[in-house]
């Protein structure tokens, strides 16, 4: 049986056209992008046509971009830049609850460190509610960092009113950051509507290559570079581009502008199949999050996360895999056996549903005939296993 990959919130198959960009980096295009000679030059050029290819995807000037080896990079960079740069204004930071590591991680260290962190709860949705942000706002805060799509239920955050909120802060407002790894491509979101000033995207979320990302960066925001060395990216991120990787990565985001868009676009329909066809076949079976038909503004069109209480995620996980399909727990972005509570730990939805959830997240190349696979192998595979479990 061929495989069914359906783990692409933990990471994307790069495109065929992906695969070739950095072939060609790599075999071509290898100078040093601060070498004076015409490789060198030539370097440079592909990696500002690649800066212009990745600021288009976000509808910002290419000068906001900055290159980095991923979201968690610019996630670091972004929140440990504001604190040093706006100590002198305050030294509290309102997040959520339910952040990916990269920065949830960091704001416990950062707690640790003596700075005070709001953790927003979320709904039974995984939602925050923006007027908690007009709640926990004070003179102190100087940024804001909320996720735009959750990468283990697809929970879509209120960014626009959280941003609107923010801008009614007095002045100086704080930094609104928002960590958009999941979000880009997959949802028609402004950002610069949204009144986000920075935030973080990673290439191998939408068929690109892995250790490429990026930060932007509204233009004059200044704040001091995590990496320190040679003064690559206007002394913003130091060391040798990866100039391979970052032109696999502006591939990614022409064919996501071009033709990706449209293909998530579509797939709002297939997790609506997929989460109805669940609930309505296999009983006592639970969608967490966004509830299978979420609109756009709820629930991002790539991630089911399913509940199959009495069989818990991993042993499903491994069931499934014995028939070619690759899911995952909630989370697969932190090393395996690293136990950290998952966003399905922090929602209200109880430990009976979050030790049983797994999550299934498709891209545009996932088709009916595979969700239907899955759905069969599904049908079959929870009462058998719940009949192992409870001893029957
Ligand atoms: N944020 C979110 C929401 C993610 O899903 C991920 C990847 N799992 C990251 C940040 C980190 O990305 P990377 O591992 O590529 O640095």
């Amino acid at each position: 049986m061929p495989l069914i990959y359906l783990d692409n919130s933990a990471t994307t198959r790069p495109l065929p056209g992906v695969i070739e960009a950095v072939r060609k980096s790599m075999a071509e295009g290898y100078g040093n992008p601060s070498s004076l000679h015409r490789l060198g030059m030539e370097a440079e050029r592909a990696m500002e046509d690649a800066r212009s290819e990745v600021a288009n995807l976000l509808s910002v000037d290419r000068t906001e971009i900055y290159f980095t080896s991923g979201a968690t990079e610019s996630n670091n960079t972004l929140i440990r830049g504001v604190l040093s740069a706006y100590r002198h204004r305050g030294n509290h930071v309102i997040t959520t609850a339910i952040e990916h590591p990269s920065v949830r991680g960091l704001c416990e260290q950062l707690e640790r460190e003596g700075t005070r962190i709001t953790y927003l709860p979320v709904d039974e949705q995984g939602r925050i509610d923006p007027e908690d942000v007009r709640r926990h706002l004070d003179p102190e805060t100087i940024l804001c960092t909320i996720m735009a799509v959750n990468n283990e239920m697809g929970a879509v955050q209120p960014l626009a009113q959280v941003g609107a909120i923010l801008s009614q802060a007095p002045s100086p407002r704080p930094i609104f950051h928002t960590d958009a790894v999941q979000a880009v491509g997959k949802l028609n979101i402004n950002w610069r509507h949204a009144g986000v000033d920075s935030l973080s995207i990673s290439a191998h979320k939408f068929h690109g290559p892995r250790g490429v990302g990026a930060l932007y960066l509204r233009r004059g925001l200044n704040l001091p570079p995590l990496l320190l060395g040679g003064g690559q990216e206007r002394g913003f991120r130091s060391g040798t581009e990866n100039t391979p990787a970052i032109a696999g990565m502006a591939e990614a985001a022409r064919w996501l502008r071009e033709e990706g868009f449209a293909g998530y676009a579509r797939l709002h329909t297939l997790r609506q199949y997929l989460g109805d066809q669940i609930r309505n076949s296999i009983p006592d079976s639970y969608i967490n999050g966004p509830a299978p038909g979420a609109s756009a503004d709820r629930g991002a069109p790539h991630i089911l996360n399913a509940s199959f209480p009495g069989v818990r995620g991993e042993v499903l996980v491994h069931a499934l895999e014995e028939h070619d399909i690759c899911v995952s727990t909630g989370s697969a972005c932190s090393a395996k056996g690293a136990k950290e509570k998952t966003a399905v730990d922090i929602m209200p939805i109880g430990d009976a549903r979050a030790e049983a959830a797994i999550r299934i997240s498709l891209c545009p190349f996932n088709t009916q005939d595979e969700i239907d696979r899955v759905l069969s192998v599904l049908r079959k595979t929870v009462p058998a296993l719940r009949r192992i479990t409870r001893g029957r």
